[in-house]
């Protein structure tokens, strides 16, 4: 049993806590190597912004869970190094699906689980949570849970369709369960193909699928319900164009990718929603980068010479995330 406290990891309390008061959103990178590890960091202590490192299955798989903590314990001290003095970083498990898996993180160091059991009917889903919570509360670690589906796919989470969350349920949820945060499914989805152009209409100057907007009102209906309690969005990246060309100029083939438009993450941002979750913008980041370098320097095949550029853009766009996307910044 090792307590996140020991590796100078923070739960997600106090975090949202200011973060809803503040009128502004931590953000949830999920991490599987270390160029992504390093950026992520970088991007936190120079903008000194509380930052959530997630690891979910497909990076357990990718990259050993045990070598993915000791890199975030390794990330805290690097964060000192970086002159952020008392560095607010959160090692979170993304989507647990068992009670074995979310006890196991918790004794293993991490400072915050999800468990994901939205899959499930409402009341295993209720009884399931309750019982990680139940587990987790007792080492100060805190507890995402989610209600509703959403559509897309991320790692070995996916559903061909969304159900948005109904408002009607989360103070029954929350109580009984005792979780610390709820993800809500209010439209946005996995993935770097959040809509099919089926579902968007397209802007006639520039061509590009202009996706349906988020459910607000449903988010509205959950925070008039529970007041102040902290609201988590999955699925939020904005897939940018300009990653999405490059990589379609250099080589690669990704039509018609879409994501969340960020003046409504800004927006959500604003709200009780204490936590966006975005994967899939530094994937296209790092691929756009990588994909730039082999194409203008075909000759090049040292790791660092392309994972470095990978890194310098993924840095880019987090601090872009955290200061115009979520207003983070000179929060830690
Ligand atoms: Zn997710």
């Amino acid at each position: 049993m090792v307590s996140f406290k020991e590796l100078g990891l923070v739960n997600t309390r106090e975090m949202f806590a200011k973060a809803i008061k503040g009128g502004y959103a931590i953000p949830a990178f999920n991490f599987n190597n270390m160029e992504q590890l390093q950026a992520i960091i970088k991007a936190a202590a120079e903008t000194k912004s509380p930052v959530i490192l997630q690891v979910s299955k497909g990076a357990r798989n990718y990259a050993n869970q045990t070598l993915l903590r000791y890199m975030a314990q390794g990330a805290v001290e690097y964060a000192k190094e970086l002159g952020w003095e008392h560095p607010q970083i959160c090692l979170h498990l993304d989507h647990g699906d068992s009670f074995e898996l979310c006890k196991s993180c918790v004794d293993f160091g991490f400072s915050s689980v999800m468990i994901d059991a939205s899959s499930l009917p409402y009341e295993e889903n209720i009884a399931l949570t309750k019982k990680v919570v139940d587990y987790a509360h007792q080492y100060d670690v805190t507890v995402e849970a989610e209600l509703g589906v959403l559509a897309g796919v991320e790692d070995e989470v996916s559903s061909a369709v969304s159900h948005y969350t109904k408002p009607e349920e989360v103070v029954d949820f929350a109580t009984r369960t005792g979780c610390d945060s709820l993800a809500i499914s209010i439209g946005t989805s996995h993935g770097a193909y959040k809509f099919t152009p089926e579902q968007c209409t397209r802007d006639p100057k520039t061509g590009r699928l202009v996706p349906p907007p988020l459910a607000f009102d449903v988010l509205d209906a959950v925070m008039e319900k529970l007041p102040g309690f902290p609201i988590v969005l999955h699925g939020s990246s904005s897939v940018p164009q300009e990653y999405v060309d490059m990589i379609n100029k250099y080589g690669g083939k990704l039509p018609d990718a879409v994501g969340i438009p960020e003046e409504q993450l800004r927006k959500a941002a604003k709200s009780a929603v204490c936590k966006i979750n975005l994967d899939s913008d530094s994937r296209l980041a790092f691929t756009a980068a990588v994909r730039k370098v082999f194409a203008e320097k075909p000759a090049e095949f040292d790791p660092r010479k392309y994972c470095g550029p990978a890194r310098d853009l993924m840095t880019e766009l987090y601090k872009h995330k955290i200061i115009n996307v979520l207003g983070s910044d000179g929060k830690a």
